[in-house]
């Protein structure tokens, strides 16, 4: 065991060395480092007994059949291998990894599983080659749409182009359909770093996701009219930022009072943006998070109804332009209870924690049930370099994850 922990910190260091930019880890979708992490990773699938296969968006797949039962459900484990810019190491790669050393350490105990496995490493949940996340996972499951082979990079380059870069052949990409059908799935199970403090703050290794919350993403403006700093007395001014703050300061203290709710206003740009004139117009973002969409909702309904109020107190006009709408997504109760069962075995005590960022469980999640575990970061600190996970912190999870497996291996039916 102690053997199987010290290689995955070997595999998370090496993968850690594969990088688009020397001195940093970037690792974009489909970019040369992404086509050297996929063959680094796929041989020590192989070495840990899987059959590894690329699909046609560039995902890996390590595959193990059950030997005694050749037509039984898969349960698919995975994450993601593509990276932020200057990363830390541990997003994505641990959920990847950790599997692969998972089923390496079963086989060197003689346990077969009655179920088949899939390791995925997705080529893409980042976003940052396209500004759109999700594209690997999306391809595994048959919900990438023609709309998404349009996007391009800063390059002019198009999503179809660089797929059609993967096929040699020069045949045109064809939309991938889903990898399985649901009733053959036993559910997606994805280890993750927290990227958030809550398990620090508990003094524990690990945590079970309850759910993953659901997101609004609007872009806002108020437009008032521009004027002299100096000679505009204060109740003749129709101020675009006064009202932009005002909104800021309420969507604040409704989330501070709404447990869970979590909203932040994250860019602002105000016109014509000088310190001698009154600020006609100021555009920004809301992102509202939460995971029980009724509550999103009705804080979206409340902040809908603040900006016409500040808008009609302070003579301003608005417009709000939504961009993004993710429902919540409810993790798995049997998976979930198997998961549990197995922190508390390792840990003596288990936490459950909903996750406020996005993960490709998301996507799988229209596919098969999912679940998560989260392991602690260091300071909460994630997409930096900086980023960490300890030894001793992964360790526990890799035990959990045998835990789990040899679990469901007993409560499985065919
Ligand atoms: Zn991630």
């Amino acid at each position: 065991m102690h053997a199987s922990a010290q290689l995955l910190g070997r595999y998370l260091a090496e993968l850690a060395q594969v990088t688009d930019e020397p001195g940093q880890l970037t690792r974009t979708f489909l970019s040369p480092a992404m086509r050297r992490a996929n063959a680094l990773v796929a041989t020590w699938m192989r070495a840990a007994g899987l059959v590894t296969r690329e699909d046609t968006v560039g995902n890996l797949i390590g595959r193990l059949e059950a030997p005694a039962a050749p037509h039984a459900r898969t349960l698919l484990l995975g994450s993601h291998l593509d990276t932020v810019r200057n990363a830390g190491r541990f997003d994505g790669a641990l959920g990847v990894l950790l599997p692969i050393v998972a089923l390496a350490e079963l086989r060197r105990r003689g346990v077969s599983l009655p179920f088949a496995v899939e390791v995925l490493g997705f080529s893409e949940e980042e976003g940052v080659r396209f500004a759109s996340a999700y594209l690997g996972s999306k391809g595994y499951c048959g919900q990438l749409r023609a709309a998404d082979l349009k996007l391009t990079d800063a390059a002019g380059l198009s999503v179809r182009a660089a797929l059609e870069t993967l096929t040699p052949t020069a045949q045109s990409f064809v939309l991938p359909r889903r990898a399985h059908a649901p009733r053959d799935l036993l559910g997606y199970v994805e280890l993750h770093i927290e990227q958030g403090p809550v398990l620090e703050a508990k003094k524990l290794a690990v945590g079970v996701v309850s759910a993953i919350a659901g997101q609004t993403r609007a872009k806002l403006a108020f437009h008032g009219r521009a004027g002299h700093a100096g000679t505009t007395p204060m109740h003749l001014r129709r101020d675009a930022l006064a009202g932009a703050a005002e909104f800021t300061l309420v969507a604040e203290a409704l989330a501070r009072r709404t447990p869970g709710l979590v909203a932040t206003v994250g860019t602002m740009s105000v016109a014509p943006g000088a310190a001698n004139v009154i600020p006609a117009t100021a555009t920004f973002s809301l992102d509202l998070r939460h995971p029980r969409d009724v509550v999103r909702r009705s804080a979206l309904r409340q902040l809908r109804a603040t900006v016409a109020r500040i808008a009609r107190r302070r003579h301003l006009t608005f417009t709000w332009t939504p961009t993004q709408d993710n429902a919540a997504v409810m993790c798995s109760p049997a998976l979930t209870a198997a998961l549990t069962a197995s922190v508390r075995a390792v840990q003596g005590e288990s936490l459950a924690l909903p996750s406020g960022a996005g993960h490709d469980a998301v996507v799988l999640s229209a596919l098969t049930p999912v679940a998560m575990v989260f392991v602690r970061s260091r300071a909460g600190l994630s997409h930096h370099p900086d980023e960490f996970s300890s030894p001793a912190d992964i360790a526990l999870a890799l035990e959990v994850l045998i835990d789990f497996l040899a679990r469901l291996a007993r409560t499985h039916t065919s």
